[in-house]
């Protein structure tokens, strides 16, 4: 048996050999407040599994892209936008994302937002919305109200 068939799960949402790292090259796309864990990256798997964690207030870059997403909320407390429907969600809630679908995860103002997410090993670039896109997005009030971090 290998070190790595089991590691151990630690306080806070951590695991043994399993590095803490930044969301995003800083600078890369927008976002705020978030991390990353690689759970699972074999490559005899053809999906990952991280975990991400997004603290009170902060939110995932809106983008989309030709893989998909499977979430699963493991703690906390927040909304995601999916295409053009906001979704309140909480613990153990899961969220399919389907390919070329805008999707933005964030945080309750009060609460962090933790989350698994299943992906494609071989995936292409998220894309960003052009301005079109995004002004696009908030012709309606409750998406525009969700991107501005507000109550709808
Ligand atoms: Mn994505």
């Amino acid at each position: 048996m290998s070190a790595s068939d089991h590691r151990a799960a630690r306080d806070g949402f951590r695991w043994d050999e399993v590095d803490l790292l930044a969301y995003k090259e800083t600078g890369a796309a927008p976002f705020r407040a978030v991390t990353r864990q690689i759970l699972f990256a074999d490559p005899v798997l053809s999906c990952e599994l991280r975990y991400f964690e997004v603290a009170p207030g902060g939110h995932t870059t809106l983008e989309r892209h030709a893989h998909a997403h499977g979430v699963t909320i493991l703690t906390g407390r927040g909304r995601c936008l999916v295409g053009e429907t906001i979704h309140e969600i909480g613990p153990h809630d899961l969220v399919t994302v389907p390919p070329w679908t805008w999707h933005q995860f964030r945080a309750a103002a009060a609460e962090k937002l933790g989350f698994l997410c299943m992906v494609n090993v071989e995936r292409d670039r998220p894309a960003l919305p052009t301005d079109q896109e995004l002004a696009d997005l908030r012709r309606d009030p409750a998406i525009a109200a969700f991107l501005d971090g507000r109550a709808a």
